[in-house]
């Protein structure tokens, strides 16, 4: 029966499991879901029903998705395959099959006739060109149009509210959407290669107390600049947006701008010491500054974050030190102090704009010379045999051979 059920996916992710201690502490029942294995949870709640796995977790998987919706009250759609820049900008193809997890939650919520869904978007799918200086304006909703958002994880997120706005108005879905901007806190991801600027800081400046090595790699010239919303501030705002009559997508983030090189002062602040700053100029480092415009979000909702960032760092540099100390000591604590870039096209070199992006603009700057040739004949390609792991490699590296040939089918690379 329809009573107070509240589904959650991503529940075993930083945002999810803070979402779902939330309502379980407010008496809701909360069904939550994970494509992680429990233990890999950030935090598990016993009083919720949680849906954990591969088999069980999977949102990609529209028979997981309808088991899950199933006499919804709402359903709060978290789940994703992301992480910060250097996840994001190796990954987007990765980032981009989020469109399955998004599309079978939106259709299964649509057939449990739920009373909401919402959508977590992100302040990635804000025009680039917006974004090129690190004296920012601060970004308004309407700045998301005309599209030019963050390659793979920007354009799915953009698809995705667009995707909630005609569930919303062709079959009248009560949909709603915050655009997040960087959210921090305890309990979410620390190290691995997925973890956000916060996190990722904290932690070096904890691997830098506990070897005594002091010293830290920040990525690009920490003149790039961003804000970050406290976790309870962005739950407060989860609940305000999607309870409000607010249609479009709004900006729920921080608007206290902070450089990298500022954060990084936080972050030494607390650990009491003083660091050498080494620059990675060639990581990935995203835009070259972000702000969130909160106008909106204020005037009808009345939302504003009450921490501030110092507060929250506190905060959530404690919690890291604890889970580090507990996992590493002076000897194995060594290779946290740098972090690691992703697998995938490899590190973009960083003017504050990723150029790996411009593929998308290939007809706007003119045709590569190399568009319009005759393409040279296919070779006959043997058919792979159905048994054998030597003929296949053979088959894969002759695919290999010929797309590297080929101008406009080894799109590996920026075009010349
Ligand atoms: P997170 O990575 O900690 O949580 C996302 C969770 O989704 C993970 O636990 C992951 O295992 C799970 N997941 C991925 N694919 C899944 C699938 N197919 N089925 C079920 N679960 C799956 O990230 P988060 O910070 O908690 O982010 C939550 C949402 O907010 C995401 O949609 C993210 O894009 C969005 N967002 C977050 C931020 C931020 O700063 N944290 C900023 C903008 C947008």
């Amino acid at each position: 029966m329809k009573g107070d059920l509240i589904v959650v996916s991503g529940a075993g992710g930083f945002i999810g499991g803070h979402l779902v201690a939330e309502l379980v502490r407010k008496g809701f029942c909360v069904r939550g879901a994970d494509i992680k294995p429990l233990n890999e949870w950030y935090q598990v709640h016993r009083k919720a029903e949680n849906f954990a796995g591969p088999l069980n977790g999977d949102c990609r998987d529209f028979r997981t998705c309808r088991t899950l919706c199933k006499d919804a009250l709402e359903v709060y759609q978290l789940a994703a395959d992301m992480g910060g820049m250097g996840f994001i900008e190796n990954n987007k193809a990765l980032c981009m099959l989020s469109v399955l997890t998004n599309t079978h939650m939106i259709l299964a919520a649509q057939e449990a006739g739920v009373d909401r869904f919402f959508y977590a978007s992100s302040a990635c799918v804000y025009n680039a060109d917006k974004q090129r200086d690190p004296n920012v304006t601060a970004l308004k909703e309407a700045d998301a149009y005309p599209a030019l958002p963050e390659d793979g994880y920007g354009w799915e997120k953009l698809f995705s509210e667009r995707m909630c706005r005609h569930f919303r108005e062709d079959f009248g879905l009560n949909a709603r959407i915050a655009r997040f901007h960087n959210v921090y806190g305890p309990h979410g991801t620390w190290e691995g290669g997925r973890e956000k600027a916060p996190a990722a800081i904290c932690r070096k400046v904890i691997a830098a107390v506990v070897t005594g090595k002091h010293d830290i790699e920040i990525w690009g010239d920490g003149t790039q600049t961003r804000s970050f919303m406290y976790i309870d501030d962005c739950l407060k705002g989860i609940q305000a947006i999607a309870h409000s009559n607010i249609l479009e997508p709004i900006n729920l983030g921080s608007s206290e701008l902070v450089s990298i090189n500022q954060l990084v002062d936080i972050a030494q602040d607390l650990a009491g010491i003083k660091l050498d700053r080494r620059y990675k100029l060639d990581a990935p480092r995203g835009v070259a500054g972000r702000n969130s415009d909160n106008t909106k979000i204020r005037e009808h909702l009345g939302w504003a974050p009450d921490t501030r960032l110092r507060e929250g760092m506190e905060k959530t540099y404690r919690w890291i030190y604890d889970e580090f100390t507990t996992k590493y000591d002076a000897k194995t604590a060594g290779a946290q102090l740098a972090s690691p870039c992703s697998h995938g096209s490899g590190p973009i070199p960083g003017n504050g704009f990723n150029a790996e992006s411009r593929h998308m603009d290939t007809w706007r700057q003119g045709m590569p010379a190399t568009y319009g040739r005759p393409e040279a004949p296919a070779k006959k390609r043997p058919r792979a045999k159905s048994s054998g792991q030597e003929d296949r490699q053979e088959v894969y590296q002759e695919r290999e051979a010929a797309c590297l040939a080929s101008p406009v089918i080894a799109h590996q690379g920026p075009f010349k």
